[in-house]
């Protein structure tokens, strides 16, 4: 049997003798190395690497943490779980929810939603919640719900959720052998960032400058400000007001990192390249890290090492988006002779 997380990095988590282990087989997911994309980035054969998240049970690596949170929910005899996300959060809860047979509660910003996820939460039986504002509200009314009905809150607030996705960092250690020399990564809401950097203290002495992108039109962090109606295609970094900055802060600076914004164009250009030269098809949010590599490598930026970058969703999540773009079909009638 396929085993996830939990059980995989038991000792190195908060998982006791009487925790019930709600797993879909999360985890182990692939490092694909990308030597198109570092031709691209001028960096040489062998430099590059992708952590492709979207291989994740559903679709993105939000499962890492929602496989413990909704674990301890249970043993903690929870009366349900909620949660307010752009998507991926939501679609994650519904699942382990669904498996671990408590109520699911779920608070999306109306029209922030990207289609493949909004249809998973429907999907997995989640209570869904459209709130008529952006994610930051919608956060807002989930947390006062949650304290007035004693619900518990899978938000990455949740410290097992931080616990959990810090195992992705354990992963990128064993699959390279040690850790990478940078690694590249979205940041909305700061969560991954910080069990990111969390993971790789606790995984050894190697080290990764953390080097996180915000897109332009959500950059409270580079800003230093909350941004009251942050705009991006990026659905998932759609974020304003980002609870774990301070995590995101220290992670940047303990790791002599950086965080920057790419603008939708350097987000779409790098999503599509991603499909085009690897292969590998992410949504638009998870190609932040990789425009931010192309963006600072065209300013000249050193990069010595290897680099990882975290594709942290799966591109069929979000059907929309590439239907914006031309294509090039053909049409034919059957019978008829094709050159090509
Ligand atoms: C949640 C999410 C992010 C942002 O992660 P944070 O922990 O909020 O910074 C990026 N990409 C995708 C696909 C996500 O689902």
């Amino acid at each position: 049997m396929t085993q996830g997380i939990l059980a995989r990095y038991r000792d190195r988590l908060p998982v006791g003798a009487k925790t019930p282990i709600i797993t879909l087989g999360e985890g182990a997911t692939p490092l694909v190395q990308a030597d198109a994309l570092a031709r691209r980035a001028g960096l040489p054969k062998g430099s590059l690497y992708l952590k492709l998240e979207g291989s994740n049970p559903t679709g993105s690596f939000k499962d890492r943490g929602m496989t413990l949170a909704i674990s301890k929910a249970l043993e903690s005899g929870a009366r349900g779980v909620l949660c307010a996300s752009t998507g991926n959060t939501a679609a994650s809860a519904a699942a382990y929810a669904a498996r671990a047979g408590l109520r699911c509660v779920v608070f999306l910003p109306k029209g922030g939603v990207a289609m493949g996820k909004l249809v998973q939460s429907l999907m997995y039986g989640a209570e869904v919640v459209e709130v008529r504002g952006n994610f930051d509200e919608a956060l807002a009314l989930a947390m006062s719900t949650a304290r007035r009905e004693g619900f518990t809150v899978v938000n990455s607030s949740n410290p097992f959720r931080i616990e959990g996705q810090k195992t992705g960092a354990f992963e990128i250690v064993e699959q390279l052998g040690a850790a990478p020399e940078y690694q590249f990564m979205p940041v909305g809401n700061a969560g991954n960032i910080t069990a990111y950097w969390k993971g790789y203290r606790e995984a050894g002495p190697g080290r990764p400058r953390m080097m996180g992108f915000q897109a332009a039109g959500a950059a409270p962090l580079v800003l230093g400000r909350p941004v009251l109606k942050p705009k991006t295609v990026a659905t998932a970094i759609r974020i304003g007001n980002p609870v774990s900055r301070e995590g995101a802060l220290r992670a940047r600076d303990e790791s002599r990192g950086l965080i920057g914004k790419v603008s939708d164009a350097q987000i779409i250009n790098a999503y599509r390249l991603l499909a085009r030269l690897e292969g590998v098809f992410c949504e638009p949010s998870s190609a932040a890290g990789v425009a931010g590599l192309l963006k600072i490598r065209h300013e000249g930026y050193p990069i010595r090492g290897r680099a990882v970058c975290i594709l942290t969703g799966h591109g069929l999540k979000d059907p929309d988006t590439p239907l914006q773009f031309a294509y090039k079909r053909k049409i034919v009638a059957p019978g008829g002779k094709l050159r090509l």
